[in-house]
């Protein structure tokens, strides 16, 4: 009975249940026939996409670049969470046999093919890379297993079971932050694309159709269609949790420096890491990076979200037992021998069924979402941003089937719940 037809407030808000009333309104008695096409029709489609995460810049780049005329709108600063402090690990094949296969093949060949086309090895440190998995045993660090010899020089920690899991054909990685503000330049200079920060408070529908946007303060940003794109906030937007969960997962993550970068190869490790005190094994995850820095992330929980993404902070607990896993992994990663340059954390948005959620909303014309990338957020970011924008603008996507991903599955589902 919900399921297809909601009623239809004219404006949705983030917070709370209370909308706020618009003053235009449509005559509800108009049966003549269409008018022809006025100059309106011929200016290109106003699109506010909200979120600046790779997956709403990604979205934004590919809308400018197909004509859309552009509003990207960020509460904070771009990239500021969890699309600026991943791992930006990208892999062709990880997501075969399971519903992200087709969206993360067009994406792993999207970056390759961005990459040529910004120059990403220098902008962003695009670069193909070699994957390891390995078991490595905090106890065994006094007296290690024999050295394999296929081991990095670098990797001279207790590891045992090494794996080749990726070559470099199949995996690669960028620098996330970096990535996602060198498109969005692009999109700025090439294509047109305006930047507002502000925070999203509401989207104003009338007669089922998107019209604007409304920004805490009161500016209202006219738009033709609405991307939301606010990663794990999503949730927060009574529009899109009336219909589904999208929740955060906080993971953290730590970047050394070390004093002898040019020793570290282009190898990304997966671990099975068993601590000195027992427990169940964890699975950090090494990233190197060309810069000669090296990334190190695991560890997550779900706990609350804050409302300001500037305000997530780590674990101190965790963010140790990553210190503990760098220097018992490689003697160039020991305190003293390389410079801790961050610690953080932030937030993986994730859906009930591991799904991304893009597609039009159910009920609300012109106004569609993008979340719940998960753990894959940076490799998926450019095929959900051309598949959104070949939607937007042409009606349907070529670039991905999106059906598995449209939001209507959850119609019906989270009101029986
Ligand atoms: C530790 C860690 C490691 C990871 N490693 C990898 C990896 O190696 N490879 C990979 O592919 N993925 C990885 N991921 C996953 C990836 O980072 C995420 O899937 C991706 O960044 C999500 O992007 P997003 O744009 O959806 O969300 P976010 O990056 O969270 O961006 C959402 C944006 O919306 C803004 N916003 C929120 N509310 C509002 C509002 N009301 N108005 C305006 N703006 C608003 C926020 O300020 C934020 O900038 C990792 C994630 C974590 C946590």
């Amino acid at each position: 009975m919900l399921a297809t037809s909601p009623p239809l407030p004219t404006t949705f808000t983030l917070s709370s249940l209370q909308t706020c009333k618009k003053t235009k309104t449509t005559p509800a008695h108009c049966s003549s026939p269409p008018p022809p096409p006025s100059p309106m029709d011929l200016q290109p489609k106003r699109v506010a996409v909200c979120g600046g995460g790779v997956i709403g810049v990604c979205t934004a780049y590919f809308l400018a670049k197909k004509g859309a005329s552009v509003t990207l709108i960020e509460k904070s600063s771009v990239a500021c969470a969890a699309s600026g402090k991943s791992g930006g690990f990208l892999a062709l094949d990880w997501c075969d046999g399971g519903p992200l296969a087709s969206l993360a093949r067009a994406s792993f060949n999207l970056h390759r093919s961005l990459a040529e086309e910004l120059n990403g090895t220098e902008s962003y440190g695009y670069r193909p890379l070699t994957t390891l998995s390995l078991t490595v045993t905090e106890s065994e660090k006094q007296s290690p297993p024999s050295r394999d010899k296929n081991l990095p020089s670098w990797v001279d920690g207790p590891a045992r079971g090494l794996r080749a899991i990726g070559s470099t054909e199949t995996t690669a990685q960028v620098h996330p932050q970096m990535f996602t503000k060198t498109l969005l330049s692009k999109a700025v200079e090439n294509y047109g694309v305006e930047v507002v920060i502000g925070k999203v408070d509401s989207v104003g529908v009338e007669g089922g159709r998107v019209e604007s946007v409304v920004l805490e303060g009161g500016r209202v940003i006219e738009s033709d269609s609405v991307v939301l794109a606010l990663g794990p906030w999503s949730g927060k937007f009574e529009m899109l949790s009336s219909l589904f969960r999208v929740y955060g997962l906080r993971a953290h993550s730590i970047v050394l420096e070390p004093k002898e970068p040019d020793a570290i190869t282009p190898h990304a490790l997966f671990l099975s890491y068993y601590p000195e005190q027992g427990g169940k094994p964890m699975d950090p995850e090494v990233y190197p990076r060309p810069s000669g820095e090296v990334y190190l992330c695991g560890m997550s929980s779900e706990v609350e979200l804050p409302e300001d993404p500037e305000q997530i902070v780590g674990d101190p607990e965790s963010l140790e037992v990553l210190k503990r896993v760098a220097s018992t992994v490689s003697s160039h990663l020991v305190e003293g021998e390389a410079r801790l340059k961050a610690e953080q954390a932030c937030f993986l948005p994730c859906t009930d069924d591991s799904v991304p959620v893009i597609g039009e909303i159910p009920g609300v014309k012109g106004c569609y979402v993008a979340t719940g990338h998960n753990c894959w957020g940076i490799l998926n970011g450019p095929a959900t941003g051309a598949a959104m924008a070949e939607l937007i603008v042409d009606g349907q996507s070529t670039v991905v089937d999106l059906a598995r991903f449209n939001p209507a599955r959850f119609v019906g589902r989270r009101r029986k719940g």
